[in-house]
């Protein structure tokens, strides 16, 4: 039988009743003899509270390195947490479970705390506990970095663990349990009229995951496209014997149908500057942009109108 990585975020195990309703979704594919390794976020709103904490413990800021050791320390316990409640669920189940710390598959960074990039996971030893019917149930976001301390992903990094850890065992893919049954046109909680896309390609997921869509962290969408695991973004308030279908995120061969466009994904945080009368003489426009530069203001599009 196949290995499976599947992921539960924020609101999915926001309470023990949604640890519950999760611990379903993970029985039905255990009881399909599936090798099952589950990955958790914290409970919703859990690493805002903790962020906000650190906030307030670290006044006046100690240096900046000890402060971002420390934040990860904090913010990585979280996931701690739900990965052992959600263990406990599935033992009470009667299942064979237990959970895994960052540091315990072990699942290697690099130095850059509060933001780290996974420099390699051992997997050997997950892959061997799940295949002998054991549930792994791995926390997200978390891993350990050079310097022996835990290091955290960024926010939204448990979909990172989740497919880097899918990748690390082979898994045949990666589900995405989240609080939307899919992947949208565009944000549904913004648009009542976003409709959910069957599949999407791995470049066009990339590009809405970098322009915020933040269904899915993008650099989990770069380790799927590198190494090729097939990840459905799925919803864990549907009833579990009766999931939707969800979306796929593939290569673009498997994708029949092709869109020109396929998503809208807004940004709130751009400020459009209109500069009128600007001479048609050359340097003027690169007095503006030197300027800009100099005072290190990003441009991200530039529209050029002859028009008043
Ligand atoms: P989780 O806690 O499960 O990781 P997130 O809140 O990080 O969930 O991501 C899910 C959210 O992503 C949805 O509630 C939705 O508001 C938002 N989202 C933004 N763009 C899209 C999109 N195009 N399709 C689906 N969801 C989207
Ligand atoms: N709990 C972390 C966050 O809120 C990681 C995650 O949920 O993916 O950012
Ligand atoms: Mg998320």
């Amino acid at each position: 039988m196949a290995r499976i990585v599947m992921k539960f975020g924020g609101t999915s195990v926001a309470n023990l009743d949604r640890i519950r309703a999760a611990a379903a979704f993970v029985r039905r594919e255990a009881d399909a003899g599936h090798s099952v390794a589950v990955v958790v976020s914290a409970m919703a709103g859990e690493t805002n509270r903790l962020v906000g904490l650190c906030a307030e413990a670290g006044e006046p800021a100690p240096a900046l390195d000890a402060r971002d050791v420390e934040y990860d320390a904090v913010v990585a316990s979280g996931e701690q947490v739900t990965s052992g409640l959600l263990a406990l669920v599935m033992q009470n189940l009667g299942y064979r479970a237990r959970s895994w710390q960052g540091w315990q598959i072990p699942l290697k960074t690099d130095l850059a705390h509060g933001k780290a990039r996974i420099a390699e996971i051992e997997g050997e030893a997950l892959g061997e506990a799940i295949d002998s019917g054991e549930i792994a149930i791995c926390a997200g976001f978390q891993g350990i970095a050079p310097d022996g301390r835990i290091a955290t992903l960024g926010r939204g990094g448990s979909d990172t663990s989740a497919v880097a850890l899918a990748a690390a065992v082979g898994a045949e893919r990666c589900d995405i349990y989240t609080d939307v049954d899919g992947v949208y046109t565009t944000d549904p909680r913004l648009t009542k009229q976003a409709r959910r896309i069957n599949k999407i390609s791995f470049e066009e997921m990339l590009e809405m995951a970098s322009v915020g869509a933040k269904v899915l962290q993008t650099r989990s969408v770069e380790l799927a496209m590198r190494y090729k695991v097939p990840v459905r973004v799925l919803s864990s308030f549907d009833p579990p014997d009766a999931p939707g279908p969800g979306t796929l995120i593939c290569d673009e061969d498997d994708i029949v149908e092709e869109n020109v466009v396929t998503t809208v994904t807004p940004d709130f945080n751009e400020a459009s500057v209109t500069i009128l009368a600007v001479p048609d003489e050359p340097g003027r426009a690169a007095g503006i942009f030197d300027a800009l530069a100099a005072a290190n203001i990003n441009i991200d599009m530039i529209v050029q109108s002859a028009s008043r």
